[in-house]
Formats: C-alpha cells, sequence, structure tokens
C-alpha cells in the first residue's frame, strides 16, 4: 500500500515506522512550517499543502485528498487530533476509493459525540454518569444540574482534548460557565451542544484499548491510567492501571469489549472510564475512535504493535490473536514532554532546540530533532518519554533515571515537572485522582544558580578540550580543574538572567551525575530534571538586559511568545491592579490571560484584537504605582 498520514510530528513518524517495517510506502503531508520536520524527510515522498493555517493544511479534507491522488496513495491514516474523528471525513476517503485505516465511518460518527456515546453505553449495559444529555435550553440545563446535584461538570457534547469542559460548584455560577463552555467548544468544534454530568468526587481516569477486525471479532489490550491531568488534559500515562480491584479491572475491560461489540468495531480504539477511588464504581466517560496518544504504554506491556493492527485490520485481515492469547507483562509509562514552562503557569513555549539528548534505554517518540523550530502554530508536546520495568517500581525508577538523563536545550519544556512529579507519594502509591494537580502547589523555583555553576564548569572543560563534544553523561568523579582561568564566565540563562561564575568559585559541581552539551556558546544542563540553557556571554557581548527584564521594568505586559491577541481588556488611563488581566492571546490552540504584575495606570495600548504579536512584544505599558 501507499499510506498517506494526514498528520504531522511524533504521530506521524511512528505511522511511518510501522508502515515501512510491514513494506509499505508513506506519503507525508505538511504545512509551510513542516517543511525540515523529520516526519517528512522519513516519509518515502511528501507533498506541501498549504500554509501555517490549520483550515488551510491539515484541517483541509480537500487538500488532502487532493494530495491523495496527486501521489496515488491508497490509504489513509489519520492518527489522532486533526481529522481522525470526523466521520465526513473517513466516508469521503472511502468515497475516492482509498483504504481508511481507522474505525468504520458509522462508528467515529455516533462517538463522536458524547450524548449518542451515552446511549450506545446504556444499550450495552455499560454504566453511565449521572447527566442530563437532552434540551439546549440553558434553563433545561442549570434545572438538571440543581436535580443533579452541585458539583457538576458542563461538558462539550463534541467535545476532546479538554476543550469546552467546566466545572460548576454552585447554582450561581452555572450560567456563567456554561456560556464559557459553550463558546470554546464553537470556537473549538463548531459546536455549542452541552451535557451536565455529576461531578465524580475522587476520580481517576482509567481507559481501556480495544481492538476490532472487520469479521466481528473484537478484543481489550487491558487498561492504562491516565488521572495525571491538568485542565482535563493528560501528561502522565501508565499501562497497566495500578490498584483497581479485580472485578473492577474486569468489569471495565469486559465492558469497553462488549461495547465495541455491539458497534461491529473493526479497528483501534479506546473506552475512557471515571473510576470512583473511594467505591471503585465506574463510568463510562467516552470513546475515542482513534489510535491515542499514550497507545505506547499497551504496546510496551503486550508487545503488540496497535498501528500494525490497525493497518491489518483495514486490509480486511482478521485478528491474528484471540483475547486468551493476550498477556500483559511488566509496567509502562509515558510523560509527555510539552513546550511548556511549568514556572510561567505551563505557558506554552517556542524557540528553536539547540540540543537534544536522549536518555539511553526509553522509548521516545518525538517530532523534533536538534535544529527543530517549536512555533507556535501547533499542539505544544514534543515528544513522548516511555519507560518500562518488569513491574510499577522498576518503572518508576527507570523513569527517574530517565528524566535525569533528558536533555532539551532552547525550549522550555515541563520535563523538571515530571522529574518532580514521580517522587511524589501519590504517584508513587499509585492513588493519583484528576484533582492531584490541583489540590497540589507545583514547585516552580529554579535553582538558576546551582546550575550556571554546574554549566560554567561545563564550559571550562569543553573550553580546554574542544574535541570533547558531548554529550557527556554522569561525570562522577569530576574535580577542581588545575587550570583556573583568570576571569569569571559570564552566563545568561534562558530566562533572562546574568549569573557570573567566579573562576575560583567551582569545582566538584559536576558530582552528581549531570548530563549537559556544549554547542557553539551555548551549554545546556539538567539539573533536577530540568533543562537549563546558558549562553555564554563573551567579552565582547554588550551587557544589556534582555528585552524581558528592560520590559518588566518599564511596566509592561508582553507577549511571552509569538501569538494572536484574542482581547484587549483595558484602554489609556484605566486604573489595574496587581492580578487584573490585561490582555488575552491564543497561541498553540489555547488562550492566555495576561495579567498586571502590580498596580498602575494604563499609559498605552499598542495592540488591537486580531493583531498577530512576536515574542517579546510590548502590547500594554503602565506607569506603576509604588504607594
Ligand atoms: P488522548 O486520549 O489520545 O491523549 P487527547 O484527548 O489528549 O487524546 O487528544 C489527542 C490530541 O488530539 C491532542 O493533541 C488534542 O489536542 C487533540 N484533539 C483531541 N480531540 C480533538 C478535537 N475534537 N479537536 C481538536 N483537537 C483534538
Ligand atoms: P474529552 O473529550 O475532552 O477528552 P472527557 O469526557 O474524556 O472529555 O473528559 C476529560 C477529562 O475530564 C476526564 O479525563 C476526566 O479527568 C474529567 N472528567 C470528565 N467527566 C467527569 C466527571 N463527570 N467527573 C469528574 N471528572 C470528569
Ligand atoms: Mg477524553
Amino acid at each position: 500500500m501507499r499510506i498517506l498520514i494526514a498528520n504531522r510530528g511524533e504521530i506521524a513518524r511512528r505511522i511511518i515506522r510501522t508502515a515501512h517495517r510491514l513494506g509499505h510506502e508513506t506519503v507525508a503531508v505538511f504545512a509551510a512550517p513542516d517543511r525540515d520536520a523529520p516526519f517528512v524527510s522519513e516519509a518515502s515522498m511528501a507533498l506541501a499543502i498549504g500554509p501555517a493555517e490549520l483550515a488551510g493544511s491539515y484541517l483541509s479534507m480537500e487538500r488532502i485528498l487532493d494530495a491523495a491522488a496527486r501521489t496515488s496513495a491508497t490509504a489513509i491514516h489519520p492518527g489522532y487530533g486533526f481529522l481522525s474523528e470526523n466521520a465526513s471525513f473517513a466516508r469521503s476517503v472511502v468515497d475516492a476509493g482509498l483504504i481508511w485505516i481507522g474505525p468504520h465511518a458509522d462508528a467515529v460518527q455516533r462517538m463522536g459525540s458524547k450524548i449518542e456515546g451515552r446511549r450506545l453505553a446504556v444499550a450495552a449495559g455499560v454504566p453511565i454518569i449521572a447527566g442530563f444529555d437532552g434540551s439546549q435550553d440553558p434553563v433545561d440545563l442549570a434545572a438538571a444540574a440543581e436535580r443533579i446535584g452541585f458539583p457538576v461538570l458542563v461538558k462539550a457534547a463534541a467535545g476532546g482534548g479538554g476543550k469546552g469542559i467546566r466545572i460548576v460548584r454552585d447554582a450561581g455560577a452555572f450560567a456563567a460557565a456554561l456560556g464559557e463552555a459553550m463558546s470554546e467548544a464553537d470556537r473549538s468544534f463548531g459546536d455549542r451542544a452541552m451535557i451536565v454530568e455529576r461531578y465524580i468526587q475522587r476520580p481517576r481516569h482509567v481507559e481501556v484499548q480495544v481492538v476490532g477486525d472487520r469479521h466481528g471479532n473484537v478484543i481489550h489490550l487491558g487498561t492504562r491510567e491516565c488521572s495525571v491531568q491538568r485542565r482535563y488534559q493528560k501528561l502522565l500515562e501508565e499501562a497497566p492501571a495500578p490498584n483497581l480491584p479485580d472485578a473492577t479491572r474486569n468489569g471495565l475491560c469486559v465492558a469497553a469489549a462488549e461495547l465495541a461489540r455491539t458497534m461491529h468495531y473493526d479497528s483501534a480504539g479506546t473506552v475512557e472510564f471515571i473510576v470512583d477511588d473511594k467505591t471503585g464504581d465506574y463510568f463510562f466517560l467516552e470513546m475515542n475512535t482513534r489510535l491515542q496518544v499514550e497507545h505506547p504504554v499497551t504496546e510496551l506491556v503486550t508487545g503488540l504493535d496497535l498501528v500494525e493492527m490497525m493497518i491489518r485490520s483495514a486490509m480486511g485481515e482478521p485478528l491474528q490473536l484471540s483475547q486468551e492469547d493476550v498477556t500483559l507483562r511488566g509496567h509502562a509509562i509515558e510523560v509527555r514532554i510539552n513546550a511548556e514552562d511549568p514556572a510561567a503557569d505551563f505557558m506554552p513555549q517556542t524557540g528553536t532546540i539547540t540540543q537534544l539528548v536522549v536518555p539511553p534505554d526509553v522509548r521516545w517518540e518525538s517530532g523534533v530533532i536538534e535544529g527543530s523550530v517549536v512555533s507556535p502554530h501547533y499542539d505544544a508536546m514534543l515528544a513522548k518519554l516511555i519507560v518500562f520495568g518488569v513491574d510499577r517500581p522498576a518503572a518508576l525508577t527507570n523513569l527517574r533515571r530517565a528524566l535525569d538523563g533528558l536533555l532539551v536545550g532552547g525550549v522550555v519544556t515541563n520535563s523538571g515537572f515530571h522529574r518532580w512529579l514521580v517522587d511524589q507519594d501519590p504517584l508513587v502509591a499509585g492513588r493519583i485522582t484528576t484533582r492531584f494537580l490541583d489540590e497540589t502547589v507545583v514547585p516552580t523555583a529554579l535553582d538558576v544558580a546551582a546550575a550556571a555553576t554546574v554549566a560554567a564548569e561545563c564550559w571550562r572543560v569543553h573550553a580546554r578540550s574542544v574535541t570533547d563534544t558531548g554529550p557527556w553523561t554522569a561525570l562522577p568523579d569530576f574535580s577542581t580543574t588545575p587550570h583556573r582561568l583568570r576571569r569569571p564566565t559570564h552566563l545568561r540563562h534562558h530566562s533572562g538572567e546574568v549569573i557570573s561564575i567566579d573562576a575560583a568559585a567551582t569545582g566538584g559541581a559536576l558530582r552528581s551525575s549531570v548530563v549537559s552539551l556544549v554547542r557553539g556558546r551555548s551549554v545546556a544542563v539538567n539539573v533536577d530534571g530540568y533543562s537549563h540553557t546558558f549562553r555564554v556571554l563573551d567579552r565582547t557581548e554588550a551587557w544589556t538586559p534582555t528585552a524581558d527584564a528592560r520590559d518588566a521594568r518599564a511596566g509592561s505586559i508582553v507577549s511571552p511568545f509569538p501569538s494572536l491577541v484574542t482581547e484587549v481588556r483595558v484602554a489609556v488611563g484605566d486604573e489595574v491592579h496587581a492580578g487584573d488581566v490585561v490582555v488575552v492571546i491564543e497561541a498553540m490552540k489555547m488562550l492566555h490571560s495576561l495579567p498586571a504584575a502590580g498596580r498602575g495606570t494604563v499609559t498605552a495600548v499598542r495592540v488591537a484584537v486580531g493583531d498577530q504579536v512576536q515574542t517579546n512584544q510590548v502590547l500594554v505599558t503602565f506607569e506603576e504605582h509604588t504607594a
């Protein structure tokens, strides 16, 4: 077959790998910013389909089908996100005489709505959460919330990726939350329909992987735990889900397979459940009719290749194994490495990846390599780091080691957050609920000084032996340099802070094992799982503060990354207080509120709604009130 991949980034590479192993050809289609991306060069052939804007590229059915015709592709794999759960796309692919590598379009259509999904679950005897999926009249929805009892969740019926979901704690907050969820749903899915559900108090997200074929066979591949979430989005996933009573585990798996069977499900899919950690009761959430981001953890514990199973099923082959043949071995954990800064409320980050060191003995699924540009156009997920262990404690140990050995320079990621997370008691105990990150303060203070000391030492070693370009891992016996440089080393941290390390002050900073990599005058070091990137300043470099530092002093709001202004909430002369939202911007499909840092009077508004702005561009200035 010649398989066109209607997707980008890590999942496109993942699909290409299996397709080539099976002897198929692949076609990459790409938008302009992805021209140099690894998935484009790895496919058998590649075709540009349009500009950065999704509507003209990865979301354009017309352009993708046209690309398929021009390259004589015979099949399309949609990956996840984008058009993967779009039933009319699935139909168009089949109507064009191509093979759709996914479930039949009816399954995609019916599970595309959480309303219909709930009906199907009930019909298959799967418990659903007490809720309301009837009239869209706000009065009826509010009455339903009263009846169900607060707190409730309002959720977009067409939802996905955590968009269009709001928790409502009392009747007074209902109307506002409903409005927000509706407008977010409208923006994301072009559909405002809402359902209301009882909010499960100690919720765990547990899901079951299913696979079917076109001959009526369906099997399940066990559970995954995805309870570590932020804003209803998954951050860490594992297989199998730990600490489930046997009755719950079996119930979930049987229910998922039964639901898939009633729909004649014929590809890979995931049935998501909420499990009440107190009672072990479980309830159907939704079914995702596609390959899931976190599918590798299931692959590691089953030894199966889910992309291969999807391709074979699409070609009409029967499943090659029965339920009894499925055996689970060991434990796997995945963390999503996102270009977002935990210290800045997880704001998405952009830039160029100047260093990349992947630790040994992990499965690394990424869309980027050294030199890749992380643009604001797409999802912030850069890579997935997946580890395996003979049991859960072994997997956790491997994950700690892996995060200590990972280095991503040039773009801030959440790797340090994950390193912190793997030492938290509820995670270690396997007792995380989706509330965990709401109830816990994530430490955000970085030890820049310590990192700078390490970086200075790496730089000096590097300067002495330029032939050794690393990566250097685990230098436990590193000792004080005998050739002390006379001058201190001046380093500028990626946050803008400039630190000078006295030549005499270091020595032994690398005593604990540290991964570092020097590229030109850029030094990246991993301290506590965080990748710090420093620029080594030379004597001729001006000692001007960075734009960030300057603007912070001037009392202004700057855009932290390239973005689109979606809201300006102030005018010249307005008085603002610390925390007041001044401007709202959009990047990477997310809205970000930029608050005032202190009290002041607005002196200039330099942007308007709809403006495209650059990193560090000043949006609004203030005169600060010091009293
Ligand atoms: P998974 O359970 O596989 O992690 P997610 O719900 O996190 O699935 O979504 C996977 C990816 O697809 C994410 O990048 C998410 O933003 C995107 N996504 C999922 N559903 C939609 C949708 N309906 N519209 C747009 N993007 C979506
Ligand atoms: P999406 O289509 O955006 O993935 P889901 O229905 O799967 O929407 O919900 C996303 C997440 O929201 C779940 O993983 C879970 O953490 C949380 N959630 C959804 N419904 C409930 C509920 N009724 N009670 C508690 N948490 C819920
Ligand atoms: Mg979901």
